[in-house]
């Protein structure tokens, strides 16, 4: 199976979730074996590889580095790509943060659907997992597993009336991200917002942009999914992971972690490569492990 990269230019503004800072995006087709790089206009076209080796700054967001430039809040439009099926892309953006648009990654992967996908002639190579590995920290986990396909399960257990415990298992095949993950919204609470403003985060946060909790409910309902709250986890999770810049084939389980937690994990993945294998994958084999192929399973419970 081929490398893909997307049709045509596409393009979109809006502000960044943290900085409040306005930004024009632009999504390019790029050449085989390119991955993701983002590009800042704004600095000469300066260039910064979606790759675990330039991961900067982790907090409520996972942002890039490279020569004391700046990219934050990768993840969204990073998931999406992985969701998509795209290997190859630049990302030009004239500020130092993407768009969060609606808080999802849904109009990263409607920008990828309008621009259309284009196979390219170099096979993909995929991350094999060939041993399990497991990170703690306190009560928080994050541990990958070997597996024919990429499949992620995450539980949160989050102190408000709507959300408590969430358990979200989702293999990334056959348009399961598209129906299940894509569309969860980021959130956030009404009574964090002035700690994390002082912090100098969320200056862009809205509630056409995110989900507001107060002390017992939502300002801005209804929720696009009852358990909105772990499936954008998972949305962040895959975002994250995309920074080892091969799609994954293993098991990925995660309880309770964050974006520090998952790019931890993409740094231990890349230095000990006795850890996983490259593969290509016959077309037969990618019919089960691509995010287009057939039959897969995805779920929630309590
Ligand atoms: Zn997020």
């Amino acid at each position: 199976m081929q490398e893909q990269t997307i049709r045509a230019a596409v393009e979109c503004s809006g502000i960044g979730l943290h900085s409040g800072a306005p930004v024009f995006m632009r999504i390019l087709p790029a050449a085989p074996g390119t991955g993701i790089v983002f590009r800042r206009t704004d600095l000469d076209g300066f260039e910064i590889e979606a790759t675990g080796r330039n991961v900067a700054r982790v907090s409520y967001a996972t942002s890039l580095m490279k020569k004391g430039v700046l990219i934050s809040t990768t993840e969204h439009a990073l998931s999406a790509f992985v969701g998509m099926g795209i290997d190859n892309a630049v990302v030009e953006l004239d500020n130092l943060e993407l768009p969060i648009l609606d808080g999802s990654a849904r109009p990263f992967v409607e920008m990828i659907g309008k621009a259309g996908i284009r196979k390219q002639r170099r096979p993909r190579k995929y991350l094999k997992i060939r041993r399990g590995l497991e990170m703690r920290e306190g009560d928080k986990c994050i541990s990958v597993h070997p597996a024919d396909t990429y499949s992620v399960s995450y539980a949160i257990n989050f102190p408000h009336p709507l959300i408590g415990k969430e358990t979200f298992e989702v293999e990334l095949s056959n348009g399961n991200y598209l129906r299940h993950i894509a569309a969860a919204r980021t959130f956030g609470s009404r009574q964090d917002e002035k700690t994390m403003r002082n912090m100098g985060l969320i200056r862009g946060a809205s509630r056409e942009n995110c989900i507001v909790l107060t002390r017992d409910g939502i300002e801005n309902g209804p929720l696009r999914f009852s358990d909105e709250f772990v499936r954008h986890k998972v949305l962040d999770l895959v975002g994250d992971l995309a920074l080892v810049g091969k799609p994954i084939l293993g098991k990925v389980v995660a309880d309770r972690a964050g974006h520090a937690m998952h790019t931890a994990l993409v740094s231990t993945i890349l230095r000990d490569k006795t850890l996983w294998e490259e593969v290509t994958l016959s077309q037969e084999e990618e019919s089960t492990a691509s995010p287009y192929a057939s039959q897969a399973a995805a779920g929630s419970h309590a």
